[in-house]
């Protein structure tokens, strides 16, 4: 999913924590997605959504382990964050593990990219819903 859509996600997360955590909550969860900043340098183009590949994800879940020692809430933050940033790169196509960004696709319940978009303003609709109420 965008940036856009998985920092709503983060701000929907935050109405879970003390509001002290408010910016951890949305930092976490766009922070996997600062890989896509190297689409600005084209020598490392191609390596994009490399943070979103299943190599990855046990690096995002030490990071937060790391995160729990010294702040258990700030680690329980990171590890739904980096998880529900995960999950909803996958579920949207965005990621798929051992694929980079950009490559096509191959998985057996693929959907019409309208679906995708009807999953994001869904996603992003409801964290909204969670963070205003
Ligand atoms: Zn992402």
């Amino acid at each position: 999913m965008t940036t856009l859509t998985q920092g709503v996600m983060g701000l929907g997360l935050s109405a879970f924590f003390p509001k002290t955590y408010f910016w951890a909550a949305l930092f976490l969860a766009v922070l996997p997605d600062i890989d896509g900043l190297l689409r600005y340098a084209p020598p490392l183009r191609q390596y994009t959504a490399g943070l979103h590949s299943l190599p990855f994800a046990p690096l995002w879940l030490l990071l937060a382990g790391m995160l729990y020692i010294g702040d258990a809430t700030l680690g329980g933050i990171a590890a739904v964050a980096f998880s529900l940033h995960l999950f909803l790169d996958f579920i949207n196509k965005d990621s798929v593990p051992y694929t980079v960004r950009g490559q096509p696709v191959q998985v057996p319940f693929g959907q019409p990219r309208a679906v995708s978009y009807i999953q994001e303003i869904l996603v992003g609709l409801l964290f909204l819903w969670i963070f205003l109420k």
